[in-house]
């Protein structure tokens, strides 16, 4: 018999264990349960057991955690603060493996940014910014910065139509600095919660034009119009959206 069995979930529609557990305690955490259940504050901030997972050449981990913006289709101003805050240097989960894949949810909106991107540059291994970066919070600073360290690619996200002015300004500002193709430069377009699908499909033309590729993200994807599936199908298939210039050019029944 276990002494105690921790069980969690992400997502609230993510299916829990229903089996039987031959232990004296369950106890459950995660978004996908509630978001009262909170770590210790010396669980959170130990280095993982990678060994656990068998995983060798990467590191997980965050350096921030909140996000003032509040979106209203995000948890994470709800669930950890609405206001993002340094939890971890870096040596607190890395050990010098070749990739660090970063989970911070809004970096750049942290007052400790400069510091934790020098900690990245140090470091002089491969970075994934696996939850995007916030455009409108590029200054000259952080892109200097930004395009020092060793990434693959760069994420960032055009969700709303009144941001669009702002994005596109600091969209073009960062691929004028940084002169990177667009296979290192993607954009994540949210479709499905407030935007008609003629503001979905302007934002995936004008990110061609801006020398971005557009990545489409589906919110409530169960009930999503087949219209909005399908430009999901064109633009995420790269050899599709590279071969078929126009929307209304791309025949599902061929990919
Ligand atoms: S900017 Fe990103 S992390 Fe912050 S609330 Fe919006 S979606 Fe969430």
């Amino acid at each position: 018999m276990y002494d105690i069995v921790f069980v969690s979930k992400v997502f609230t529609f993510s299916k829990g264990y229903d089996f039987p557990i031959y232990t004296k305690e369950i106890i459950k955490g995660g978004t996908g349960y509630d978001l009262d259940n909170k770590l210790p504050e010396e669980v959170e901030s130990i280095c993982p057991d990678y060994s656990l997972y068998g995983i060798k050449n990467t590191a997980y981990g965050f350096l921030t955690r909140g996000c003032f913006r509040n979106c209203p289709f995000c948890i994470v101003s709800r669930k950890e603060n609405q206001r993002s805050t340094k939890v971890a240097d870096l040596e607190s989960f890395w050990r010098g493996q070749p990739n660090i894949k970063l989970l911070d949810p809004n970096l750049l909106a942290c007052a400790d940014r400069v510091e934790l991107l020098h900690q990245l540059l140090e470091s002089n291994v491969l970075v994934d910014f696996t939850q995007g970066l916030d455009a409108r919070l590029l200054d000259d600073e952080t892109m200097y910065l930004l395009t020092k360290i060793k990434s693959k690619r760069f994420h960032f996200a055009w969700d709303f139509e009144s941001e669009s002015d702002a994005i596109i300004k600091k969209l073009q500002d960062f691929k004028q600095y940084s002169g990177f193709d667009k296979k290192k430069l993607s954009v994540y377009v949210l479709t499905n919660f407030n935007t008609d699908f003629s503001f979905d499909l302007y934002r995936v033309y004008r990110l061609k034009e801006l020398g971005y590729d557009p990545y489409i993200m589906i919110y409530d994807k169960p009930n999503a119009l087949r219209n909005v599936r399908l430009l999901q199908r064109w633009v995420n298939n790269k050899f599709i959206f590279r071969t078929v210039e126009k929307f209304e050019d791309y025949n599902p029944k061929l990919g």
